[in-house]
């Protein structure tokens, strides 16, 4: 891997390697830009299958975050960490105090947070050497499990959605199919439910398909049929990559709308469905309202203050789906560009209004 190549090609800012002999703590930060503040992005621990695998994904899913914060209107940039490691057996509490003297050593350019392998637990004990650490035990001043808030962000996606595609942002009488009923799945299915959508629903796990079905009066299909589910809006709220080769041709909605996470198999099949008329609501806009729960956190978290901010989803997304229809872009491009935009502005404006810097009020 000729990893300066890559960090010009996308023009990352900063990667740290953090090594520890006693905790056995093998970690990459990834800061890819702090141009809107600091780079805040989950630790994630998972046992690749190599230190390259490990680099790339942290490159990679730094700049996701970079992306989604600038999407969201947030004074953040993209950073992720990765360690390298066995979320069941590997952890311990040195690993991640070590960890935690790594980020305090980046002094506010970088914040953690939990990620898949990590959990709640994990970032207290970062916590124990760092604040530059979110998503800790409530006892901290924690926000708390960030589903619901993102299932609130996600409905707000879906009004918009129709809103574009029918002229009216009422779901009443909306048929909405919801693949995966978990932490998101299952409150976005609720909120649904309580402003009269018909809800079709299918999860591997027939439990939660049974709730659905008692609690909402949900239709359920089998998992392989509810990407071929009659409907308004296509909700993924399970896997990534659900939307391929495979099941474009499949799909019978005029909207794809949900809380997974990198929905598009490859980026031509969001320009395969902007050709179809089948609008996107590009995945990591209509789902940040975890980060914005999250982040709010830094300023002393307010829940009701968190959840205006969650509630401007909407207005992003129409931004959005305005920008695509002007420019004739499909709308995860559009989505970009908005980010893009906003980073490159901020820029400008950081660069134009220079302080006055220390060492010449030393000097005056
Ligand atoms: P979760 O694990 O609680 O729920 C996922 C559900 O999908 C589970 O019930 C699982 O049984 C089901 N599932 C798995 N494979 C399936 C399949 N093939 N067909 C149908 N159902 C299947 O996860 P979650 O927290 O609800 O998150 C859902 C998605 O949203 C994930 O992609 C996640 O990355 C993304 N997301 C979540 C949040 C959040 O705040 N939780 C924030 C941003 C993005």
């Amino acid at each position: 891997m000729q990893l300066f190549d890559t960090l010009v090609k996308y023009d990352y800012e900063q990667v740290v390697f953090c090594q520890d002999q006693t905790s056995g703590l093998k970690a990459i930060i990834a800061i890819h830009d702090t141009t809107l503040g600091p780079a805040l992005g989950g630790c994630r621990m998972w046992t690749y299958a190599s230190e390259e695998a490990a680099i790339t994904d942290a490159l990679r899913l730094s700049r996701g975050m970079t992306y989604k914060a600038a999407a969201a209107g947030l004074n953040l940039g993209g950073g992720k960490t990765v360690v390298i490691g066995n979320p069941k057996t590997d952890k311990s509490e040195a690993l991640f105090r070590a960890l935690g003297r790594y980020i305090e050593g980046l002094h506010g350019r970088y914040i953690t947070a939990e990620d898949v392998g990590t959990s709640v637990s994990d970032m207290d004990l970062i916590h124990q050497e760092t604040r530059y650490v979110t998503g800790v035990s409530q006892a901290y001043g924690s926000s708390g499990d960030p589903s619901p808030v993102t299932a609130l962000g996600v409905f707000r996606g879906l009004q918009a959605s129709v809103r574009e595609v029918y002229g009216s942002d009422d779901l009443g009488g909306k048929t909405v199919a919801v693949q995966g009923l978990g932490h998101v799945g299952y409150d976005l299915s609720r909120q649904l439910h309580e402003v009269g959508a018909k809800l079709i629903v299918t999860d591997i796990s027939d439990t939660m398909v049974k709730r659905a079905v008692e609690e909402f009066g949900a239709t359920a299909v089998a998992p392989q049929d509810i990407v071929a589910a009659e409907c308004d809006v296509f909700a993924p709220c399970a896997l990534g990559a659900v939307i391929s080769d495979d099941t474009i041709p499949l799909l019978r909605c005029k909207v794809v709308a949900g809380s997974a996470n990198n929905q598009l198999a490859e980026e031509r099949h969001g320009d395969l469905l902007h050709e179809m008329g089948i609008l996107y609501a590009p995945d990591y806009v209509i789902n940040s309202g975890g980060l914005i729960n999250v982040a709010d956190e830094l300023e002393g978290y307010n829940a009701d203050r968190a959840q205006k901010k969650v509630e401007g989803i909407y207005d992003i997304m129409r931004k959005i789906f305005a920008m695509s229809r002007e420019l004739h872009i499909p709308t995860y491009q559009a989505a970009d560009r908005m980010a893009e935009a906003r980073i490159a502005a901020i820029k400008q404006v950081r660069s134009t209004f220079l302080p006055v810097s220390r060492s010449l009020l030393h000097r005056a």
